[in-house]
């Protein structure tokens, strides 16, 4: 089949590498040139494990291509999907910004003469497809073209399975020839779990399709609040968040996923996308008070992350030197979105802390929203850094860090505190090597 995507970002690209990887000849397109013209060079723009490798081999196979003018792809195209940047508005209030799906919507209008399905990707509020409807049908009466819902549950990090081993695939229609399209779409991951359609694929009216995604990212935004106050009970009560987490999670209807502490939930879509269904809610007149309470923890869960670094420095701010390992807002993407340290990092340099600071892929995003005066280091750096800090403070657990070999610099760590936000290292081993290390919600 022959698809187009709009939008390729995060969601766009690995939709559109997967695709064509399964089997479809794909379009993707964007506005922004430089974006294209690297992904026509076969160069990704974002870090996602394994995207490069499947873009190359179907950008050399022909199945795959990249481009800014969308007419010709989307007159080629039987389906095109929707995949641009829904974030929050810019009048801070919380709703989505759907400036960028409906000025598509308005684009690809004049360009539907044969039928097409028009397919939302984006996280849109209920009615938007609607909306999309409405704006093609007002801009080109004649357009011969549905409208679904199939919004994507991909994780970044691991984005490229996610989507070709899908838990599930959710589609919003009330169209069977736009059913019957996007089951020949998704009909290859079909084929190639081998299990029945029904269990893969769960087709719904439009509306449900798109509250499905809301309230999936809002349900597990709120076991990170919960479990992110149930660790700070742990500290109380000397309970150990990890036993905790692991003895919770091992009841299958609660599931171990999401039932880690932090320093409060980040990226692209948990903070937005609570907001935007509070908003959904607030108008509709249906509150959702676990959720209203979700969003406060989860401010409440980044300034008591401010005030534990604070309280490891004594209180005294001023001059200390502190090294922050990971800044992206989880490991293996490069993804600085909502990030915690965009709002840790700024209140510990305005207190006049120096921050050195390490990423494996998030630095170049990090410098343009980071104060100036963070210092960046090189993963060979890390160790021979440490002997001069204050304090070490691990924000993204990524695997590098456990490679770090402390052994080699254990005679200069004088006590120096370790502040771990995810339970990446032991408390013992951490000991031995002479930090005074404090984990989040552990007593062992
Ligand atoms: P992104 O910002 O990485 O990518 C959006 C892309 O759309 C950009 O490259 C932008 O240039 C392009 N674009 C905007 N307007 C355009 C237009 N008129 N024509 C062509 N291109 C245009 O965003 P993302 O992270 O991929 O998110 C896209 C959507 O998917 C959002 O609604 C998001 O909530 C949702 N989503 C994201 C994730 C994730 O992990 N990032 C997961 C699931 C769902």
């Amino acid at each position: 089949m022959k698809i187009s995507i709009i939008g390729s970002g995060y969601v766009g690209l690995v939709t559109g590498a997967c695709l064509a990887q399964i089997g479809h000849l794909v379009y993707c397109l964007d506005k922004d040139r430089k974006k294209i013209q690297k992904l026509q060079k076969g160069q990704i723009p974002i870090y996602e494990p394994g995207l490069e490798k499947l873009v190359n081999h179907n950008i050399k196979a022909g199945k795959l291509y990249f481009s800014n003018k969308i007419k010709k792809p989307i007159q080629d195209s039987q389906a095109v999907f929707i995949a641009v940047g829904t974030p929050s508005s810019r009048r801070g209030d919380g709703y989505a910004d759907l400036s960028y799906v409906y000025e598509v919507a308005k684009q690809i209008s004049g360009l539907l003469q044969n039928y097409k399905v028009v397919v939302n990707k984006s996280t849109v509020p209920i009615g938007t497809a609607q909306e999309v409807k409405r704006i093609i049908g007002q801009y080109n009466p004649k357009a011969n073209f549905d409208v679904a819902s199939n919004p994507e549950f991909l994780k970044e990090g691991a984005a490229v399975n996610d989507f070709l081993e899908p838990d599930r695939v959710v589609i919003g229609t009330n169209s069977q020839r736009a059913e019957k399209i996007l089951t020949q779409i998704y009909q290859p991951l079909i084929n190639i779990q081998k299990v029945p359609r029904q269990s893969l694929i769960f087709f719904t009216d439009i509306a449900s399709a798109e509250l499905i995604k809301y309230a999936s990212n809002s349900f597990l935004a709120t076991k990170i609040s919960f479990i992110n106050e149930i660790a700070a009970l742990c500290e109380k009560v000397s309970a150990d968040i990890v036993d905790v987490s692991v003895g919770m999670g091992m009841d299958k209807r609660i599931s171990k996923y999401f039932l880690k502490p932090g320093p409060g939930y980040g990226g692209s879509c948990f903070p937005k996308d609570v907001t935007a269904l509070l908003r959904i809610a607030q108008e509709n007149e249906s509150p959702l008070r676990i959720l209203e309470a979700v969003a406060e923890v989860n401010i409440a869960q980044k300034a008591r992350s401010i005030k534990k670094i604070k309280q490891i420095l004594k209180n005294r701010e001023a001059g200390k030197k502190v090294l922050v390992l990971g800044l992206t807002f989880k490991p293996d993407t490069d993804d600085m979105r909502q990030a915690p340290s965009l709002s840790i990092i700024p209140a510990l340099v305005e207190k006049g802390v120096q921050i050195y600071a390490h990423d494996p892929r998030g630095i170049p995003e990090a410098k343009k929203l980071l104060p100036k005066q963070v210092k960046y280091l090189q993963f060979n750096e890390i160790l021979k850094t440490i002997p001069q800090v204050d304090a070490v403070v691990l924000l993204t657990e990524w695997k590098q860090y456990q490679k770090l070999d402390f052994t080699k610099i254990t005679k200069h760590i004088k006590k120096t505190p370790f502040l771990d936000f995810r339970n990446l290292f032991s408390k013992q081993i951490m000991q031995k090597h002479g930090f005074k290390y404090q984990g989040l919600g552990r007593n062992k």
